[in-house]
């Protein structure tokens, strides 16, 4: 669509009140300037300014169909018409109809789902669905994790914004899951660090006592913290863990499933069936809040006679359901999946290898499908990252210069820590992403001119 003629008086007054009432996430309310949007289609979006941005964040990585399909606006159009809401307890033909394709493409016996609002919420109930199940106490995590916002779910995350909040939840263990560039342990090659790892679970469940452990909860593909594949054998080999222990095994799809990855679910790509999923964002691209768990047979069959003990108001939203049925129905006619395997490997994945080329800032590439990372580094050699751990302020300027040169050239990039993501919605087209990915190139000077490679040019041309 062309994008609407300016209308910068509009989003003054949008902004005034935004300013006014609105409280927002993650922020100092003092601190903050949200760009007022006016509109999107595709994978782009664009403000009162007449400034357009390709979004190469997929918003919060959920847009995995982009802003606006006609399809999903269609069916959310049509459901409010027929059925705006209806209480959890009934069966409801669009409620019936999502589950039934959601675990038509989970792995394994996944085959029963409990909607949720949400990723955090979807985490909160897999993690009671685990305790009721087992009677254990304990859950196992990963430090470079994100799991959510809400009570179980924060204290779960292995992430800097965990610790405000933190109040020890009982019964919450993090350890080290792979990842081979950044471990501090013996590890050069992946084969190494995916020993390291399973070794190291091991003993964290031998330690905490594995008649005490309910799940290993983990990120199929960590998103948020990384962009963290794991390496062959990995995850078969916590699932061998946790079935040796009986222990309910958790993959975290928040961000990963529905095409993300390049497959339905990224469980696909390791051959690993997990006892419950946990997905939102993509399975419905966020157009109506929606989460869920998909949950296996042996799972499910503990509350076949025994209440489940949760619920929610909105669970199974029929609005939230109308748009699952068509975004997931788009994503199959449309061949949305394969798209973004096919893009992956062949477009965004060989460009950022080439760019990084180019960078002495990037220290390493890593990703699937529409689900990449650039680890941005001082020092290609002892990989120092570009900006300290959870830098704000002064400290963070390296990442703010290269975010700023993003947003400049119209590109909106994700950018977390010393790292930015490669994360566009899975329908990207090829020329959208190298329209991007040129824009991604060229912000890399200023991350460059933070590296050890610039000062030592200086030095030399100051030398003469
Ligand atoms: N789990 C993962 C892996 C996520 O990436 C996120 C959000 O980014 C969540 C859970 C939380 O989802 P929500 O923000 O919908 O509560």
């Amino acid at each position: 669509a062309e994008t609407p003629a300016p209308d910068p008086a509009a989003g003054a007054a949008v902004k005034a009140a935004d300013r006014a009432h609105v409280f927002h996430s993650w922020s100092a309310q003092g601190l903050i300037d949200p760009l007022p949007i006016a509109g999107g289609e595709g994978s782009y979006f664009w403000d009162y300014e007449g400034n357009r941005y390709l979004d190469f964040a997929s918003q919060l990585v959920n847009t995995n169909i982009g802003h606006q399909h006609p399809k999903v606006v269609a069916a959310i159009q049509e459901q409010a018409g027929r059925m705006c809401t209806m209480a959890p307890g009934f069966a409801v033909d669009v409620r019936a109809e999502a589950a039934r394709l959601i675990a038509e493409r989970t792995p394994g016996d996944l085959d029963k789902i409990f909607f949720t609002n949400g990723g955090a919420e979807a985490v909160e109930h897999a993690v009671r669905m685990a305790r009721v199940h087992t009677g254990r106490p304990k859950i196992l995590s990963t430090y470079r994790s994100y799991h959510g916002a809400t009570g179980a779910a924060i204290n779960i995350t292995g992430d800097a914004r965990r610790w405000p909040s933190d109040n020890g939840t009982a019964g919450v263990v993090h350890f080290f899951g792979p990842h081979a560039y950044r471990s501090h342990f013996y590890a050069e090659t992946e084969e190494q660090e995916c020993e390291r790892a399973l070794a190291h679970l091991e003993e964290t469940i031998a330690f905490e006592g594995p008649q005490t452990v309910a799940a290993v909860v983990l990120e199929t593909v960590v998103g948020t913290a990384g962009i963290l594949v794991p390496p062959p054998g990995y995850l078969a080999g916590v699932r061998e863990i946790c079935d040796r222990h009986g222990i309910v095994f958790v993959l975290d799809e928040v961000m990963a499933g529905f095409g993300r990855t390049g497959a339905w679910f990224a469980a696909d790509h390791f051959d690993v069936v997990p006892d419950l999923i946990t997905f939102a964002k993509g399975v419905n691209s966020g157009y109506v809040p929606l989460g869920g768990v998909a949950i296996s047979g042996a799972v499910a069959a503990t509350f076949d006679q025994r209440p489940y003990p949760g619920g929610l108001t909105y669970s199974g939203h029929p609005l939230a359901c109308a748009s699952a049925v068509a975004t997931i129905n788009a994503m199959a006619e449309e061949g949305i999946v394969e798209h973004a395997a096919h893009i992956g490997e062949n477009v965004i994945g060989p460009a950022l290898r080439e760019i990084a080329e180019r960078h002495p800032s990037v220290g390493e590439v890593r990703g699937m499908g529409v689900f990449w990372a650039l680890d941005l580094v001082k020092d290609r050699a002892t990989r120092e990252p570009l900006v300290p751990y959870n830098a704000s302020g002064a400290a963070n300027a390296p990442m703010a210069a290269f975010a700023a040169a993003c947003k400049r050239g119209g590109v909106w990039p994700f950018v977390n820590m010393n790292r930015t993501h490669v994360v566009p919605p899975c329908t990207v087209t090829e020329a959208e992403a190298k329209e991007g990915l040129a824009v991604l190139d060229a912000a890399l000077n200023e991350a460059d001119a933070h590296t050890v490679d610039a000062a030592g040019a200086a030095t030399d041309a100051a030398r003469g």
